[in-house]
């Protein structure tokens, strides 16, 4: 955790034809939408090559494209936000090219952060959520999906979370696989509802310690017959992924997509937005070695998952 993760993690030059490192800066090219852009050559075999810094042949300035992210995130839907940049830029976007930014780009970052360990608390609550979701071409059917998710109670981190068609054993064991890969040495308490199938999960995701005669892990079951609410963080959490993800409107399209987008949501409520509870980002609490200082931290989030 001592190394720190922020602006200046350079982008590793690193020729693309035969991996050399042995590179050296070499012409710049002025391009319509991205400004100037660095060539490097390789001294190994010739070949010249730029970085990819995540925004790499977008035809798109990245400012426009992470414009729309947060637009996206904050409740506008695409086609308004596709409204709202017609009226401010020259070259139009459909509102599929700003889903498809959306998706890509929540898929890039979501491929970095997933790999940061975290720094919790004790307690880590789970929960699920149901969704309903529109087949491209079936437009009748309506699936029911659902969105597994879990908080840690003391930074209010999402710590894993993934949209599944259903929730059996097998979902809600990939989720906790990732919740005990993230907070390893911190967790000694999953709390969940009474929902039967997190018992075995937990237990074998976890494992039994014949050392202490007990299992690795609490299961901490809360079972309320009134709607005082169980698991209080992770309903607030809920209710916070309802207001946002109300203007998705159900999603449209295959299951992978929708789960895309909720991997941006959880980039959101983790990295962007301020968590009013605690005044600052629930990352600023569970990886104090990451340091996001720009305004821009959408921009920032894809130019790291592009360097580390
Ligand atoms: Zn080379």
């Amino acid at each position: 955790m001592n190394n720190k993760i922020n602006k200046k993690t350079e982008f590793k030059k690193i020729c693309p034809n035969c991996k050399s490192k042995d590179t050296i800066k070499w012409t710049k090219r002025q391009t319509e939408n991205r400004g100037l852009i660095q060539r490097y050559k390789c001294k190994e075999c010739g070949k010249t090559f730029v970085i990819d810094d995540g925004f790499f042949r977008m035809r798109n300035h990245p400012n426009k494209i992470t414009c729309a992210l947060d637009l996206f995130y904050r409740g506008v839907s695409t086609r308004k936000v596709q409204e709202h940049f017609k009226a401010f830029y020259p070259h139009n976007s459909s509102n599929v090219s700003i889903y498809k930014w959306v998706v890509k780009y929540a898929d890039m970052i979501s491929g970095f952060t997933d790999k940061l360990k975290l720094k919790t608390g004790k307690e880590i609550q789970v929960d699920e959520m149901e969704y309903h979701r529109r087949e491209e071409y079936k437009k009748k059917s309506v699936c029911k999906d659902w969105f597994i998710d879990s908080i840690d109670v003391q930074t209010r981190f999402m710590v894993s979370a993934k949209y599944f068609k259903s929730r059996g054993q097998v979902e809600l064991r990939e989720v906790l696989e990732k919740v005990k890969y993230k907070t390893e040495g911190y967790v000694t308490t999953i709390t969940t509802d009474g929902y039967t199938a997190y018992s075995k999960v937990i237990k074998q995701t976890w494992g039994y310690n014949n050392k202490k005669g007990k299992y690795n892990v609490f299961h901490n079951r809360v079972v309320a017959s009134n709607d005082e609410g169980f698991n209080i963080y992770v309903e607030r959490m809920h209710n916070s992924i309802r207001e946002r993800t109300v203007t998705f409107r159900g999603f449209h399209g295959c299951v992978e997509s929708a789960d895309s987008i909720m991997k941006g949501y959880e980039v959101f409520y983790n990295f962007i937005r301020k968590h009013q509870a605690i005044g600052v980002c629930p990352y600023e609490l569970a990886i104090p070695n990451l340091e996001l200082n720009s305004n821009n931290k959408w921009l920032e989030l894809i130019g790291m998952s592009k360097k580390t």
